[in-house]
């Protein structure tokens, strides 16, 4: 499943120079994205950042300054949100307290004049594809926060909408409820063949759920790739630091050519990376490595002016699954590594104050032109 890979496909949702301006402020600003039929596409980023602000234009609740959002080859423009074949769940719920689940699941389609056998038949899916078919005749505040969450769930997909939109969905439970969630929103998102367009500042849950993610700032899309694309190849400082850990080493170019450029960082090291881009002799650039990229050596590499360093073990933390090793290099800056346990020689460990070596492949970061 990746249509976004292939030119043949037509997108679903189509953002085309977007700008949502609030009096002075710019929440989006001249944003253009694709997210294709079936995606479960995440919209990620610090808070301010806008992805809210782009759900709402989808939804109909905002209308952009200017730009077009088109879905499946119309034009939105114009189209109030009841009209629009998308459906939104707020992390709130915004559950009516004062009826059961059953009159909750059953509220939206009521309001459609649906006839009475159909919405009988439709909120009896409903409950059963959320698993509270023995909960219909509780009111919110007698189910949990999980059971509720479903509800919401069930509210939002009784009406058979194209596409759900989902701000911040797991906000208010706890994390393995959340875990749990995710598997089953993924499983619910798979089984309806739906388009689901989740806004999130959770990099965890949109790297869990998602096909691709959008990493937004300041009203602009950064990148938008898979999960893992985005993680091993980011485009960018920005995504680099924003998603998971990592180590970021600034220099300037020495020689670019020949599928690899060599950066000369401040404290004597340089560091060859595997690319096909040709930033300027001189340049500054920058090199980000993930900390489980990094090799803790006891001994010097082979070659060890290059891709390697030697520095003091400053921190171990053993996390159970893995241990991470603060490295304090010679140059003083203090770089993260860390390894898998299951592959960890148990019977020889690293001690504080030890006096060890890092290195890492050509290949096993990336070069930041900015
Ligand atoms: P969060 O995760 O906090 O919800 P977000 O990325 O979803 O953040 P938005 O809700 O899209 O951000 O808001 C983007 C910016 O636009 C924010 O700075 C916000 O204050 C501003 N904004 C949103 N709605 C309005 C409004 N109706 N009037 C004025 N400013 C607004």
């Amino acid at each position: 499943f990746a249509p976004w890979a292939d030119p043949a496909s037509k997108p679903f949702i189509s953002f085309k120079n977007v700008t949502k301006k609030f009096g002075d402020f710019t929440a989006v600003n001249d944003l253009s994205l694709n997210i294709y039929h079936r995606e479960f596409f995440a919209l990620l980023g610090a808070s301010g950042c806008g992805k809210s602000t782009l759900l709402r234009m989808l939804a109909g609740f905002e209308q952009p300054t200017s730009g077009e959002v088109i879905l499946d080859g119309t034009n939105l423009a114009g189209t109030p949100p009841h009209r629009r074949p998308v459906n939104m769940m707020f992390q709130s719920y915004a559950l009516f307290p004062h009826m059961t689940v059953e009159k909750n699941i059953a509220f939206g389609l009521r309001q459609d004049g649906m006839p009475k056998d159909e919405i009988i038949e439709r909120v009896m899916q409903m409950l059963k594809m959320v698993k509270l078919e023995q909960f219909a005749s509780r009111k919110p505040n007698q189910l949990s926060g999980g059971q509720r969450q479903r509800v919401a769930l069930a509210r939002s997909l009784a009406k058979r909408p194209k596409v759900l939109l989902l701000d911040e969905p797991l906000g208010a439970l706890d994390k393995k409820l959340r875990e749990e969630t995710q598997f089953e929103l993924m499983d619910l998102q798979q089984n309806l063949g739906l388009t689901f367009v989740v806004v999130t500042h959770d990099q965890e849950e949109a790297m869990t759920m998602a096909d691709r993610i959008a990493v937004m700032s300041h009203g602009k899309v950064i990148q938008v790739a898979t999960p893992a694309e985005i993680y091993e190849a980011p485009n960018s400082r920005f995504v680099a630091d924003f998603i998971g850990d990592v180590n970021i080493f600034d220099g300037q170019v020495a020689s670019a050519g020949a599928g690899r450029v060599e950066i000369a960082v401040d404290s004597g090291l340089t560091i060859k990376v595997a690319t096909s881009d040709k930033p300027a002799k001189g340049s500054n650039a920058g090199f980000a490595i993930r900390p489980e990229k990094l090799k803790v050596l006891r001994h010097p590499p082979p070659h060890s002016s290059v891709n390697a360093a030697s520095g003091e073990l400053w921190d171990i933390g053993y996390l159970g699954d893995m241990t991470v090793f603060h490295v304090k290099l010679k140059s003083g800056k203090v770089v993260k590594a860390s390894s898998l346990n299951a592959q960890r020689a148990v019977d020889d460990p690293f001690t504080y104050d030890q006096e060890v070596w890092i290195s890492f492949a050509e290949d096993a970061g990336v070069l930041l032109r900015d």
